[in-house]
């Protein structure tokens, strides 16, 4: 039985290293391990001593915030030779270390690879030269569990790696940035994004940030490319467009192989079309920073799964890593990982291109032709008026709608179908307020908040179905898009169901997820949601900071109607003492429970305790009233405050993540709807991220995944997350 275990982050930093300690310590604290951390990587194995110490439950609060990683990290030389590795062995001999959790790139696991595959090597001669060491009936072998850490996502075996998500926040917040100044001064910019080898930093943020032209690594420039980037802009300046942007990964090539700096793009520019250009090389802004939700969570997860996996299937070797794939955690061999990683990099070197972007994946390559479908002057086709597609944003506005509209639009447009925008919704749709959409419009909204198309709640009165049946008529509509929430499901699943009564309805209706609360089926993540989660971890940060002399609870309210998705992943991302969900409501006797581990916690030194609380969680037991209740009992030990966060929650630019998410589905959204009209299909069906990727669901399947009485999935797959929420936050045995 496993009893000892190490934990070291190695390579270059990422954001989100801290929460995979984090979260590696305190399960593993829970599961009764002896843990220790390894300071600054294979240097602190290798040097032994102080570089690797035993991690209480303490030494990991209030890390999970901090950008960098506690433990330090450090490349280390002597470790990659067999005596330097000789030496790590006995130090983790000594400490009687089983197993080892490594949190870092490609070399970091490679290295992990190595100690491991000789690990009865080194056992076997360290007996030798010491017979009597208590150690010397150490099993041969050493258990070991990779986690993705870097900025890059350049590894095989995970959709993003701890940090990318971070990292494309700052780029897409600085190409925001820009994009203001730039078209205040009619400037052009050339801004360079880290990624020696992988262009998903560049290509994911010119997808996200609306840039004008990407030079990624992985793709095969032609001779001339320049002169196309040239035309590129040229022609966008002759037609208005109010600022360029020229997004170069830091290891782009020209087709002679040699590297593309951000200064020859520079020079081009000015000398070919004598522009004001400047250039920004993001440089270490793009790894530093508080991680995002995103990574908080996605290295939590990692971590926890990490202990359990070594104490839950003892009879496996180990030598794996666990990352995120389609959002489960999936267990890759390192040799795996380390052999397909590094092949990407091999063949960008050679000039095999091609082969470079299979090994990347199908997903990659959908991205790069997205982007250069986007990137367009103008649309590849010329409009064909035999009938339009009608896209409209329902209920209440969410992040990244502008960014599905946009995107759909311009797909459809570049393949000759005229868009339009139904204007305020469904409203617009009764009364036949329509604005055709233009390319040249749609470029700017990609990070536009709200919705620029509008939105409104309406509830059809009978008299509304003829009216639109007449406006889809009169405007030749073939096919509908409405992004929205439950409220825009079921209006179009009600047009759907008059078809008999109304001709004009039997047209394909596509129907995509986009709320901040996360409570539509067919979906993991309906677009909005992880600005929103954004919004609430960067605002109850800010609530911890304040943490002074006095103790004190906090409440924090959160929306989702009466789904507890932001409210639980806000608590893992948070470390929140505790979430109150509407699905498991709340009772008196919890709330008196919740009184004697306030005063315990607090009794035992802690400043400040939170809890958030979906807005729903209780109709009664509000958060006023536990406020008071309290208070009232904690006898002068405690205060207690609330924070009803609101509409902050929803607002500001949408998140990089959720922009991805909205480009994805409104692309799909267009190539389903060109198929159906094509084969002239009346399908309605809902677009979501599933376990296979963005999927296609009939309405009907699609209704019957929700509970209605609710208004939220029957199935929701955040709910596996209770137990971690719960275990990292609270230590054993604390009531
Ligand atoms: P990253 O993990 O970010 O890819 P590096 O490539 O610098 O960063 O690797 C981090 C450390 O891992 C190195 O400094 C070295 O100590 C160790 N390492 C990398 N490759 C090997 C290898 N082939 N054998 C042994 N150790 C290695």
């Amino acid at each position: 039985m496993l009893k000892t275990l190490a934990v070291m982050t190695s390579g270059g930093d990422s954001p989100g290293m801290n929460a995979a300690v984090r979260s590696v310590v305190r399960r593993a604290i829970h599961r009764d391990l002896t843990i220790y951390g390894i300071y600054d990587g294979y240097e602190g194995m290798v040097k032994g001593g102080d570089a690797i110490k035993p991690l209480q439950w303490n030494d990991v609060g209030g890390t999970l915030q901090k950008g960098g990683t506690f433990l330090g990290t450090a490349r280390s030389e002597s470790f990659r030779n067999p005596e330097g590795r000789r030496k790590a062995v006995l130090n983790l001999l000594q400490l009687g270390v089983e197993a080892l959790i490594v949190v870092g790139g490609d070399g970091s696991l490679m290295g992990a690879h190595v100690l491991a595959t000789e690990w009865e090597e080194h056992l076997e001669a360290l007996k030798q030269d010491h017979p009597e060491a208590p150690w010397a009936s150490s099993l041969p072998l050493l258990k070991v569990i990779g986690l993705p850490g870097s900025i890059d996502n350049d590894l095989h075996g995970t959709d993003m790696s701890i940090g990318a998500d971070t990292a494309l926040n700052h780029i897409v917040r600085a190409l925001d940035n820009l994009s203001s100044t730039a078209a205040s001064h009619q400037r052009t910019f050339v801004v360079e994004t880290m990624g020696r080898h992988c262009g998903f930093l560049a290509l994911s943020s010119t997808l996200a940030g609306g840039a004008s032209w990407v030079l990624v690594p992985e793709e095969e420039l032609e001779l001339r490319w320049h002169q196309k980037m040239v035309h590129s802009i040229e022609k966008a300046r002759e037609i208005g467009r109010p600022h360029h942007m020229v997004i170069v990964a830091e290891g782009a090539r020209h087709p002679d192989g040699l590297i593309i700096g951000s200064d020859d793009v520079k020079r081009i520019l000015t000398e070919r079309l004598k522009l004001d250009v400047r250039t920004t090389v993001l440089g270490h802004v793009q790894r530093g920073g508080s991680p995002t939700a995103f990574d908080r969570i996605m290295a939590t997860r990692l971590g926890f799964a990490a202990v359990d996996t070594l104490l839950d299937d003892p009879e496996t070797e180990h030598r794996h890593m666990l990352g995120l794939v389609k959002n489960r955690v999936v267990s890759t061999p390192l040799v795996e990982v380390v052999e397909k990683s590094q092949a990407v990099r091999v063949e960008v070197e050679n000039g095999n291109y091609a082969r470079a972007q299979e090994l990347r994946g199908g997903s990659f390559i959908r991205t790069l032709e997205l982007v250069k479908t986007l990137t367009r002057i103008a649309p590849a086709q010329e409009i064909v008026q035999d009938g339009a597609v009608a896209i409209l944003t329902g209920g209440a506005d969410s992040p990244g709608m502008n960014t599905a509209v946009s995107v759909a639009a311009r797909c459809l447009l570049n393949q000759g179908t005229p868009v339009y925008g139904v204007r305020d919704g469904f409203a617009g749709l009764i009364e036949g307020r329509f604005n055709e959409l233009h390319w040249d419009e749609l470029v700017n909204w990609v990070n536009r908040p709200g919705s620029e198309i509008g939105t409104a709640r309406v509830d059809f009165q009978d008299k509304d179905f003829g009216e639109i049946a007449a406006t889809i008529a009169r405007h030749n509509i073939r096919g509908l898009i409405a992004i929205g929430g439950w409220g825009t499901y079921r209006k179009v699943a009600q047009l759907a169901s008059r078809r008999d009564e109304f001709e004009a309805f039997n047209i394909p209706m596509i129907l995509l997820p986009a709320t901040i609360d996360n409570n539509l089926p067919c979906t993991q993540f309906t677009i909005g949601v992880d600005t929103a989660l954004n919004n609430i971890v960067e605002a109850t940060d800010k609530i911890r900071h304040t943490a002074g002399a006095t103790r004190r609870a906090f409440i924090v309210e959160v929306m989702g109607r009466r789904c507890g998705f932001l409210a639980l992943m806000s608590a893992l991302a948070t470390g929140a003492e505790k979430a109150f969900l509407p699905e498991k409501g709340i009772s008196l006797a919890e709330l008196n429970e919740d009184v004697t581990i306030l005063k315990k916690s607090f009794e035992s030194g802690k400043r400040m305790v939170i809890f958030m609380r979906n807005e729903y969680s209780s109709q009664r037991y509000t958060t006023d009233f536990i406020q008071r209740l309290l208070e009232e009992e904690s006898k002068g030990l405690f205060e207690v405050r609330t924070a009803i966060l609101g509409h902050v929650q929803r607002g500001g630019l949408p998140s990089a993540f959720d922009r991805i998410l909205a480009s994805r589905l409104g692309a799909n959204a267009a190539l389903h709807m060109l198929e159906a009209i094509e084969s002239e299909s009346d399908e309605v069906c809902v677009l979501g991220l599933r376990e296979k990727g963005i999927e296609k669901v009939p309405i009907e399947e699609a209704l019957k995944e929700m509970d209605g009485k609710n208004a939220r999935p029957r199935d929701q797959w955040f709910l596996q997350l209770l137990e971690a929420a719960d275990a990292l936050a609270n230590p054993p045995q604390s009531p």
